[in-house]
């Protein structure tokens, strides 16, 4: 699945979601006691499984987990993890109980949602009108201005998903205001599906000028 990642990155790329070195992503399968995520300031349009951070989740005290950056290939033991890893490591934390099941969070920064944000629509209120998204995504209220790569963002993003102690998330996706959004499946191509779908409908919004 760390190829599908790259292939998604190379997507958003394409649709200008993200510049070079933007945009993050982990996985972590239910029962390993680690997750993979993107290093940071990579180029992300050429990026290759072999430079993925691997992160290990201590069992020490559940109070204050600590992330641990554990060997994995060469290449990338010289990388950093993404700066935004608190984000990705909260979630993969407590997600990881969910047998059966991987779980992916994809950060981007789509163009529409960021858009329609700015314009002081928070995305959760949009979906209602649209069954093509609340159909399949469920869109949780905004997240304010936090600064990127800060513990407050991911706690932020966590809070607005309604994370729990057993790792059950109320939503889909998440706005960051000023910023980009973060997505959560059960695969890379799902949890970026959920970004497509709601990308799709600011921009409806947007041009029909009514918000
Ligand atoms: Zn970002």
């Amino acid at each position: 699945m760390l190829e599908t990642i790259c292939e998604v990155l190379e997507d958003a790329y394409k649709r200008n979601w993200i510049t070079s070195r933007d945009g993050n992503v982990s996985i972590r399968h239910h029962d390993r006691d680690h997750f993979y995520i993107t290093p940071s300031g990579v180029r992300k349009q050429t990026l290759q499984p072999d430079q993925f951070k691997k992160i290990g989740i201590s069992q020490g005290s559940h109070v204050s987990p600590i992330a641990i950056d554990l060997p994995y290939t060469d290449i990338s033991a010289n990388l950093k993890p993404s700066g935004e890893l608190p984000l990705h490591f909260g979630l993969q934390r407590e997600m990881g109980q969910h047998s059966g099941d991987v779980r992916v969070v994809v950060h981007v920064h789509p163009t529409y949602c960021i858009a329609a944000m700015h314009a002081g629509i928070d995305l959760s209120t949009i979906s209602d009108a649209f069954p093509e998204l609340n159909r399949y995504t469920r869109v949780a209220p905004n997240v304010g201005d936090v600064a990127p790569i800060s513990q407050e963002l991911a706690d932020q993003c966590h809070k607005m998903l309604q994370l729990d102690k057993d790792g059950n998330i109320a939503y889909d996706i998440v706005g960051i205001k000023g910023h980009g959004v973060v997505a959560i499946d059960t695969s890379p191509w799902r949890a970026y599906e959920h970004i497509e779908r709601l990308e799709h409908i600011c921009k409806i919004v947007l041009a029909s000028g009514k918000y």
